[in-house]
């Protein structure tokens, strides 16, 4: 339906998702990452000079909103040097993280200082047992208290939850108390079918509308606007007034309004999730010819496309860890 089309107006603000790196501590069922492309060799991916590079070129182009995430962003050692390079190279942009918030205590402040003011944090399930086996080794109580740290020293923080039918459906109105306790937004996130775990999307899957009807049956959901058109989450209130956010990417895409580019941790920019390849930028980082660069980047904005397929259609698989989810 959306095949092709380009944005419905050119964008004049746009946001740029950088993939630091492809690989995650994590086995999110529905992500695997490493599942369908082989991992990003170490010597291949960019580096905190790259980033240097490419930071004025984005910022040239009227990149204002950057957002650092993988695979888990915050196993690269070097993440605060990144951060840094794009401040210093796009300063009036807004630096933000995306992360299975792991690591997120001891990493903030130092991310904060380099210039991090908003997190994503992706939490699945409240329930610490649950939590172990749909993602990973981790305790839940401490990716918890890490948000909160988070929430008193940024601007904004939320929290993902990607809802998995019959795994974590019956937590929906836990996550709202939640948010209502602490003041943090839930975001709920229908699965997209990467590719990646096709059979287990498939058995889990629950669209963005029938969250929606969970929702509005557990508490009220009434649709409120979107903060901004190009924001990727329709917005509900509950009959208490508290605001939380569904992203239905595959059921309701929202192409048309889409002002995201995508840079994978090898260096291939991308102007949508579902892009094969997109523009490698490696020869001509290497070649330190920016006049270049900034061409080719410019070229990669000016072709940006939906590759989003129709939801029954069988797409090529890829990455969300390699892409950047
Ligand atoms: N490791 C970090 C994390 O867990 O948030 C950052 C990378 S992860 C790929 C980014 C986000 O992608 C997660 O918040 C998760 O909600 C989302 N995600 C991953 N695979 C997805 C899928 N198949 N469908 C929908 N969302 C997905």
């Amino acid at each position: 339906m959306f095949r092709g089309s380009a944005p419905a107006r050119a964008p004049s603000t746009w946001t740029l998702r950088v993939s630091v790196l492809d690989r995650c501590q994590y086995r999110c069922p529905y992500c695997r990452p490493g599942a369908v492309a082989p991992y990003v060799e170490p010597a291949t991916r960019l580096t905190a000079e790259d980033y240097a590079a490419l930071a004025p070129l984005f910022a040239r182009r009227g990149v204002t909103k950057v957002r650092f995430t993988g695979g888990e962003p915050l196993l690269r050692r070097d993440l605060p040097e990144i951060v840094a390079a794009f401040r210093r190279g796009a300063p009036e942009a807004t630096l933000a993280l995306t992360t299975n918030g792991q690591h997120l205590a001891e990493r903030l402040p130092a991310l904060a200082e380099a210039g991090v003011t908003r997190a994503t944090v992706h939490v699945d399930s409240l329930r610490p047992e649950r939590y172990r086996a749909l993602m990973g080794d981790g305790d839940v109580r401490d990716v918890l208290a890490a948000t909160l740290a988070a929430r008193d020293l940024l601007d904004e923080v939320k929290l993902n939850v990607v809802v998995q039918r019959g795994r974590n459906d019956d937590e929906l109105s836990d996550f709202l108390s939640w948010s209502r306790a602490t003041g943090v937004e839930v975001r709920f996130i229908e699965l997209m079918n990467t590719g990646s775990a096709a059979d287990y999307t498939r058995s889990v899957f629950m669209t963005g509308q029938e969250i929606a009807n969970a929702l509005a049956a557990a508490g009220g959901a009434a649709p409120v606007p979107r903060r901004e058109a190009s924001a990727p989450a329709a917005r509900f209130r509950a009959d208490d007034g508290l605001e939380f956010g569904i992203i239905a990417s595959d059921t309701q895409p929202f192409c048309e309004d889409c002002n995201r580019m995508r840079l994978s941790a090898d260096g291939r920019l991308l102007g949508c999730l579902y892009e094969a390849g997109g523009l490698d930028l490696r020869a001509s980082l290497a070649a330190g010819d920016q006049a270049e660069l900034a061409a080719r980047l410019g070229q990669a904005f000016a072709d940006k496309r939906s590759h989003h397929p129709d939801v029954d259609v069988e797409r090529v698989p890829f990455s969300m860890a390699q892409t950047g989810g």
